[in-house]
């Protein structure tokens, strides 16, 4: 039986996620949590109890116009004097009792509180009096902490989880006036872990039939079990938890620990089933990761959330593939990452590390966004996205494929070249300057893709039944579709099909297993067609590394046909072998509004690892060819590397413009922004929707506007780092 208040927030978020107006009465029967709008983190360290001075610290945050603030609750060290059994108390607490001094100095500036908990390690004197809490190695040792080797690895499986932790929630529940409590590391989406504790090994043989390999392996009927298993009880731990936190106080909330960005393994769309407030911990880049890595997080996490909080960690500190923690990130970096954030529908969650900073450089870097956010803070409140293209997200292809299932285990390494169909079809969305949101393959439901004119999939090789019927349907409804390579191929634990599932969609048969990788391998224009628009003065074209050779089935026409590798060295060598064959590297069909083009090869990929500005082009050939005629409802004309969100919003309408044209755009730090100039904007409102200001909020001033019809046209001056364009 559902209770009025549950009644009350079930269908305030079904209006949310419609995009229907809510009434203020409506707004005041939503958790907390759902209407949040900037989220600050101080995390404690064990020693901060002895000096730490709670009144600047809560002023400084209150300053930054917070709706909450994270702190240090337990878990691994309580920062109150507990009554738990083995939860130690910090050495260093005296006679504090900290977390209730930061609890009722938060509540009084009128900040919500939420508990920062660490479920994942305990101390020694815990490991002798409870061994059965303790993941263990195959030879029976626990699993101490790699830096800090006096702390040992907890098992999400064994009691330490459904009983040391709710009682730790139940403790600091009863004495403070926490809203919340948030769970370091824990569950991620990262990879699953294998322990071989007594709990676990029980799991094992009662549930899994075996002992899982260590090591990804989705064509092993274990691993596949025991991803299942896995999933299943951080569920019923999240529901555990969200069930004890609300005991007392039914506003409560557990938050739970996700993230990963585009590389995750963990089924987020389950994740997202459970979360009430899905946070991402995906504090900053490294390495060559592109800038883009944090607007890729709020994509994939908004379409299992559909309106609901979604949250994204900033780490102010320098964490990159070398960690500082307790020195300042680039300003410039960590502006925009928050930017990323908010401009992705997320939530900004402000984070520093320690009580006693030397370095004060970043408390400046996230008051002056914040502070800008609270000032036009309606505007950050959207009901829905208006872009018109839809990106499957191939969560199983990012996490368990190899090209051409060849057999064998492997590490989370390999993810990030499981990614690159995805990177490589973003890169040139971006470049494009197309505005898309993504879809998850386990939510692929008419009413999911009502909105979106055309699906675009990168590669999802491993495609389970359900989604490739709900991608048949969408496009025998009229819907365009573009994908690439072997997308379909197999089912979604990579098992291959006689064909792909999608053949008939795709108007393609598979006619051999996949040739490549391999360089030096082209395509032939062999008619012209709006798909090779700019490739006026070339009959070639460089072709993708790998290839799915296909067969054409019914109508399909075949623009451009396979020309097969021939050597690259030494140059007397370098010359066609086979100069034309009659395979297809495209294929093209119409049927009604339906558009739908299908290239066998990996075209998005290799243009992520070669940067040929002829394949970034062929892309954005395609995805204009699929989406027709009519105007896209947002276009964006100008220079630049932008990435761009357009929400319907509470007062109206927003447009996100990030400029990415820097370059560290694909190494990161960030030093400085480089402005990009005059950015035209058309914009297409509701029939019925009469604009009466148009103002960038970030520079701060009005812009001209024309509207004829539905269709808004103003330009944005420039763009130094971030503009937010409202129109209301
Ligand atoms: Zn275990």
């Amino acid at each position: 039986m559902m209770t009025r208040r549950e009644f009350l927030v079930v269908s305030s978020a079904s209006l949310a996620a419609s995009g229907l107006p809510l009434s203020t009465e409506q707004n005041a029967s939503r958790p907390w949590y759902e209407t949040m709008r900037r989220c600050g983190q101080l995390n404690l360290n064990e020693r901060d109890p002895e000096s730490l001075d709670v009144a600047s610290w809560i002023d400084y945050w209150a300053s930054l116009k917070l709706d909450a603030l994270l702190l240090n609750g337990g878990g691994i060290v309580a920062f109150y004097p507990t009554s738990v059994p083995y939860h130690h108390r910090s050495e260093f607490l005296g006679s504090r009792d900290l977390f209730g001094e930061l609890a009722t100095a938060t509540r009084a500036r009128g900040m919500r509180l939420v508990a920062r908990m660490d479920c994942n390690y305990a101390y020694g004197d815990a490991l002798a009096a409870h061994p059965e809490w303790f993941e263990r190695n195959r030879d029976g040792s626990p699993r101490p902490h790699g830096e800090s080797p006096w702390l040992f690895k907890t098992c999400m499986f064994s009691p330490y989880f459904t009983e040391q932790m709710p009682a730790i929630y139940r403790e600091i529940g009863a004495r403070y006036p926490d809203d919340g409590f948030f769970t370091n590391g824990w569950p991620s989406t990262g990879d699953l872990t294998v322990c071989h504790c007594v709990n676990c090994q029980r799991v094992y043989r009662d549930e899994v039939g075996g002992t899982p390999p260590d090591q990804v392996d989705a064509a092993s009927p274990l691993y596949r079990k025991y991803y299942d298993v896995f999933m299943t009880r951080v569920l019923d731990v999240w529901r555990q938890w969200q069930s004890v936190v609300t005991e007392k106080r039914p506003d409560s909330v557990y938050v739970g620990n996700l993230g990963g960005g585009i590389r995750t393994v963990k089924n987020v769309k389950r994740l997202g089933d459970v979360a009430r407030w899905f946070n991402a911990d995906h504090q900053g880049r490294s390495g060559d990761t592109p800038v883009w890595d944090c607007a890729q997080q709020g994509r994939v996490a908004r379409p299992v959330m559909n309106g609901r909080t979604i949250t994204n960690v900033t780490g102010a500190y320098s964490n990159s593939r070398v960690t500082w923690r307790h020195v300042t990130k680039s300003p410039a970096e960590t502006t925009m990452w928050m930017a990323q954030t908010t401009a992705s529908g997320m939530v900004p969650w402000f984070h520093w590390l320690g009580g006693a900073p030397e370095d004060t450089r970043w408390k400046e870097v996230g008051r002056s966004f914040f502070t800008w956010l609270a000032a036009n803070e309606p505007h950050f409140r959207n009901r829905r996205s208006i872009a018109d293209i839809a990106v499957l997200y191939p969560q199983r292809t990012i996490a368990f494929y190899r090209s051409g299932a060849r057999p064998g285990s492997w590490r989370g390494a390999e993810r990030a070249q499981t990614a690159e169909y995805l990177q490589g079809m973003y890169y040139a969305l971006l470049d494009g300057r197309f505005l898309f949101d993504f879809v998850h393959e386990d939510d692929l439901s008419a009413e999911t893709l009502a909105p979106y004119r055309a699906l675009v999939i990168p590669n999802a090789a491993y495609l389970p039944d359900a989604a490739c019927d709900a991608i048949r349907a969408f496009v025998r409804g009229g819907g365009s579709l573009l994908a690439t390579f072997e997308t379909s191929r197999y089912g979604e634990w990579g098992d291959p099909r006689a064909d792909l599932a999608l053949a008939d969609v795709l108007g393609a048969s598979v006619a051999g297993d996949p040739a490549g990788p391999t360089a030096n391998s082209y395509v032939r224009i062999e008619s012209r067609h709006p798909l090779l628009a700019g490739f006026d003065g070339t009959s070639l074209l460089p072709g993708p590394e790998s290839r799915l050779p296909v067969r054409a089935m019914s109508s399909a026409s075949a623009p451009l046909t396979v020309v097969p590798y021939y050597p690259a060295f030494p140059p007397e060598m370098v010359f066609p072998r086979t100069p034309r064959t009659n395979d297809p590297a495209v294929l093209l069909h119409e049927s009604g509004r339906s558009r739908v083009v299908y290239f066998p090869g990996d075209v998005d990929r290799t243009f992520w690892r070669s940067g040929n500005t002829d394949l970034a082009q062929l892309l954005q050939n395609a995805v204009r060819w699929v989406m027709g005629s009519e105007p896209p409802r947002v276009s964006l004309d100008g220079d630049g590397v932008v990435e761009a969100f357009a929400w319907a919003t509470e007062p109206g309408y927003a447009l996100h413009l990030l400029n990415y044209t820097n370059p560290n755009m694909t190494r990161g730090f960030i030093k400085r922004f480089y402005a990009i100039g005059a950015q035209r904007v058309e914009f297409a409102v509701a029939a019925d929707r009469r604009i009466t200001s148009v103002r960038a909020l970030r520079a701060g001033h009005d812009l001209r506007f024309t509207q004829t019809g539905a269709r808004v046209r103003f330009e944005v001056p420039g763009v130094a780092d971030y503009e937010v364009v409202a129109l209301r």
